[in-house]
């Protein structure tokens, strides 16, 4: 019987490797991704508070500066009310104020400037202020931080103003200390000097929602009415958000309000930043977790395989066998598994196989070894140059017994020669059915003696035993050696045959050695 032999296609190991593969793969790709959803979420949170926290330091030294400022401008204004003032005075101070204000003037109650410093700045000495700065400062003869305005020379400016009373406490005018927003000056450094150089940047509306500080100067003294942060800024708020930008970039934005001059102030960190660190966290990720991958893949094989070699193995001797046929079953391989499944499988095939085997080289009816199993030895110890006597066996006349009995005695009287045969064997001979009433023992060995003895006794005692049928039983028999180590089996077997016929013609119950 011959069996298609089966594509081999994916193998349990190939699958199972494969499921590892994913499973470790899917599950460190499922961690790196919620470890970066967790540093997403804690980078951004800790760069909305670092701007938000800056936004709010920066509004609070804006207010201390400013404060400082209109209070060293009052110490200014309070000399200046005095007989002895002089030029010289108003320069000590300047000069100690730089820093502070970009020019400082005294002016009269008329606006008209009495004195200005330094001499470069463009006013000069008799020339009426027009500003509303100015006209506040006169009317309202208090102290006070002005609104960032464009002066007559083109600057923006913030004035810081203080009232002139003389001696007898009548107003004689006020100081006025301007700050340059675009130039260098205290207040300009505090707020420009911020830039982290990670495309940070800080920008300042005044209470009109005007520029008033940004890093491009083109933008300044625009109006941005419609960005969230500033208005929140603009109603006292402090806090953070994201936002995104007029040109649609995002940004993590921190805002605070400055309460003196009611200015809004942004300090804003591009999101694009935590690109980097994401990037580095993820490969940091990958060169931490890859030894540890490695591990879990090499267990993983390693089980794997400790799992499918056995049934891989058992497969391929299944396989084998089959494609076999049932004769020469191939060794059973040594499987030692742990797994329940796979041994429970190994001794079902191993012992199927066992039984198909031994059925096929077995004659149903009587038990003996059959055509086949004797065509397998004499053939095997042929080839192994084993000597060897054959010695077939016909009954006489059994068509006789099927027809004066029927087949079924027949049968019984074939089961019965089959015992008597089976007891003239050795370990190492084979007795075995030839074919319908033909018997024959396979003796290993080619003692003439003994092969005549042999099939001697074996007639006699067919002869003399109480048969099923009650009536005497005889046979013929016909014996040949394997002399000649060149003769084939197939000669062996003829020459059995002849000899066996000879008994027949000589007129059967009798033994013939071939010669
Ligand atoms: P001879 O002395 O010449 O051998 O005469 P014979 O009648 O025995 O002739 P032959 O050997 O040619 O006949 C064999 C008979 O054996 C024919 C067949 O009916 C019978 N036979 C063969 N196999 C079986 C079997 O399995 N059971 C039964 N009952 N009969 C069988
Ligand atoms: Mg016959
Ligand atoms: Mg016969």
């Amino acid at each position: 019987m011959k069996t298609k032999r089966l594509r081999k296609g994916l193998t349990l190991r190939l699958i199972l490797s494969l499921l590892v593969l994913a499973t470790v793969f899917l599950t460190a790709a499922v961690s790196g991704y919620a470890a970066y959803q967790a540093n997403l979420k804690s980078l951004s949170a800790s760069y909305l508070v670092n701007n938000s926290q800056y936004a709010q330091k920066l509004s609070s030294n804006t207010g201390n500066l400013l404060n400082l400022m209109q209070t060293s401008m009052n110490s200014i204004a309070q000399l200046a009310g005095k007989q002895s003032f002089t030029e010289k005075d108003l320069d000590m101070w300047f000069t100690f104020n730089r820093q502070y204000f970009n020019s400082v003037f005294v002016a009269d109650d008329e606006r008209e400037i009495k004195v200005t410093l330094p001499a470069d700045a463009g006013v000069v000495a008799g020339t009426r202020l027009l500003s509303e700065a100015s006209k506040r400062a006169v009317e309202s003869k208090t102290p006070f931080i002005s609104e960032p305005y464009v002066s007559t020379t083109g600057r923006l400016i913030v004035l810081v103003s203080s009232p002139i009373f003389n001696g007898d406490g009548s107003y004689a005018g006020f100081v006025g200390g301007t700050i340059y927003l675009e130039e260098e000056n205290a207040l300009s450094k505090l707020l420009k000097e911020h830039f982290y150089g990670n495309g940070s940047y800080v920008y300042v509306v005044d209470k009109e929602s005007r520029l008033i500080f940004h890093p491009n100067k083109e933008r300044i003294y625009q109006t941005i009415s419609s960005n969230e942060v500033i208005q929140k800024a603009l109603a006292g708020k402090n806090g953070s958000q994201k936002i995104v930008n007029s040109e649609g970039n995002e940004f993590f934005a921190g805002y605070a309000f400055e309460p003196i001059s009611g200015w809004g102030i942004v300090s804003q960190t591009p999101t694009r930043v935590l690109e980097e660190p994401l990037e580095q966290m993820i490969s940091n990720l990958l060169m931490q977790a890859l030894p540890l991958l490695g591990v879990v893949l090499t267990v993983a094989w390693w089980l794997a395989s400790w799992i499918t070699r056995p049934l891989y193995t058992l497969a391929r001797y299944s396989e084998e066998s089959a494609v076999h046929g049932n004769l020469t079953v191939p060794a059973s391989p040594s499987i030692h598994s742990g797994l329940y499944e796979v041994r429970q499988l190994y001794q079902s095939i191993n012992s199927n196989l066992n039984r198909l085997k031994a059925e096929s080289l077995t004659d149903g009816l009587t038990g003996l070894a059959n055509r086949k199993a004797f065509d397998l030895l004499i053939a095997e110890w042929a080839e192994r140059k084993v000597p060897f006597t054959l010695i077939l066996m016909d009954v006489d006349h059994f068509k006789k017994v099927n027809d004066l009995h029927g087949h079924l005695i027949g049968d019984e009287v074939l089961k019965y020669l089959a015992l008597t045969i089976d007891a003239f064997s050795r370990e190492e001979d084979l007795c075995f059915r030839y074919g319908g009433e033909e018997f024959g023992i396979l003796l290993k060995g080619c003692d003439l003696g003994r092969a005549t003895r042999i099939a001697e006794r074996l007639r006699e005692k067919v002869e003399r035993s109480k048969s099923p049928i009650a009536q005497p039983l005889t046979v013929s028999i016909g014996v040949s050696f394997s002399y000649s180590r060149d003769t084939d089996v197939k000669t062996i077997i003829e020459m059995a045959d002849n000899a066996l016929y000879q008994s027949k013609t000589d007129g059967r119950n009798r033994i013939t050695i071939y010669s």
